[in-house]
């Protein structure tokens, strides 16, 4: 038997981390890593945050998991949480971001085709953008125009047209009588860290609003405190319709939502859609520690803060490596660096020989995604690294 007993559809590499320390990890043979990849931005409050372990091990304790056919006085605070904080009237608990969107998706299907006569029955498709990452699902990769993640798995869900990003006349020109939505990423993760700009994302909101469609956000990356803001849809004064959220809210423990407001939530009724696993007690837990360490104005104003610093400091230091360096780009602590050259070699480099984990995304970009809570020494600490990785760091040949 040659295949692996995890399924290899991952390339993993030799970092092997047995054990969290605030921003750091620590390898299986001792190896301390400076973590500014968190989990792929899931870590916000660091490894082995007391708040959060005190919730899960407390809640844990007392009652893990009962099924969606009870009660949730624990989904209904967390719930309760997220209405105050944001647009949303209603909101659907899941395990991971990809079920987020999946609910999302579903949700403004049946906004058109499960509202009595309100509805238009024809409107089914979603108009989405070119590189986004809305997850490994066959509608999350169906919603996705990237064809690496398509391959061997056709028949595709049907129901999805592909626009070029921060293109509002492209997109326009794919709204027809069968759309029943726009999803789309305000700042696409996967993709390079590419935030959409102002006219596009108030302009999608007004198509929305002209053609009676559903505009959905997948804030799974962006989200919860991520960009200095706790969505980043506040950063362009509009709100979605629907919103899909994962990675920071569970802080590490797996928790995602589908957020709506009570409008576009009307197909949603009794028995549409459900999860076994979703908003259960210990979930619920790890989601109010976060919301509680992030969903104020004292720590989004850090954030906001440190990533002004980093950004700033980013910037004077790409100028010494003009041959490397293009451009940085992000917002908050959601930054990246584009490359003049495919980002993966560097990001090897600076992971393998200089303990510094950072995460490489499409459009030749670095990911800068650190635990939300680093302070002045994990900022020095990793300038000091990235400095000594720009030094020593020899540009492949062009294959
Ligand atoms: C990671 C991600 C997803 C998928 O989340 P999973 O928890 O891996 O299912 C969806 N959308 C965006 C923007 C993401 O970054």
């Amino acid at each position: 038997m040659s295949i692996t007993p995890l399924m290899p559809v991952y390339p993993r590499c030799g970092v092997r981390p047995v054990r969290g320390e605030h921003c750091h990890l620590i390898g299986e043979d001792g190896t301390r890593y400076l973590d500014f990849a968190s989990g792929i931005a899931v870590n916000l409050l660091g490894h082995s945050h007391e708040g959060l372990i005190g919730a899960i091990q407390k809640q844990a304790a007392t009652l893990m998991h009962v099924s969606n056919l009870y009660g949730s006085p624990q989904g209904e605070e967390l719930a309760q949480w997220l209405v105050d904080k944001t647009f949303g009237d209603t909101v659907f608990f899941t395990n991971s971001g990809a079920e987020a969107v999946e609910c999302a998706i579903k949700t403004a299907r049946a906004f058109h085709q499960n509202a009595g006569d309100a509805g238009d029955k024809g409107r089914f498709e979603i108009i989405t953008f070119h590189n986004a990452f809305h997850g490994r699902t066959m509608a999350t990769i169906s919603a996705s125009n990237q064809e690496k993640m398509h391959h061997g798995f056709s028949p595709l869900l049907a129901g999805f047209k592909y626009a070029p990003f921060d293109d509002l006349e492209a997109a326009k020109a794919l709204i027809g009588p069968q759309t029943a939505g726009i999803l789309v990423e305000p700042i696409q993760g996967e993709g390079g860290i590419r935030p959409a700009s102002q006219e596009f994302m108030a302009g999608l909101r007004a198509l929305c609003d002209e053609h009676g469609l559903m505009l959905i956000l997948d804030e799974v990356q962006c989200g919860v405190a991520r960009t200095g803001k706790l969505y980043a849809y506040e950063h362009y004064g509009i709100t979605p319709d629907i919103l899909a959220t994962a990675k920071g809210i569970g802080g590490g423990f797996p928790l995602g939502a589908c957020i709506a407001t009570e409008h576009a939530a009307r197909g949603m009724t009794f028995g549409t859609h459900g999860s076994t696993y979703g908003g259960n007690p210990l979930a619920m837990a790890a989601g109010m520690a976060v919301m509680q360490a992030v969903a104020n104005d004292d720590f989004l104003g850090e954030v906001a803060d440190k990533g002004e610093r980093l950004r700033a400091r980013l910037e004077q230091f790409i100028g010494n490596y003009p041959e490397l360096f293009e451009l940085v780009r992000g917002k908050g602590l959601m930054l990246g660096i584009k490359m003049k050259m495919e980002s993966r070699p560097f990001y090897v480099h600076l992971r393998d020989n200089h303990q510094l984990l950072t995460v490489a995304a499409g459009d030749n970009t670095i990911r800068i995604i650190p635990p939300l809570v680093i302070g002045d020494a994990e900022m020095d600490e990793f300038f000091d690294k990235l400095s000594a990785g720009a030094a020593s760091f020899k540009v492949p040949e062009a294959a």
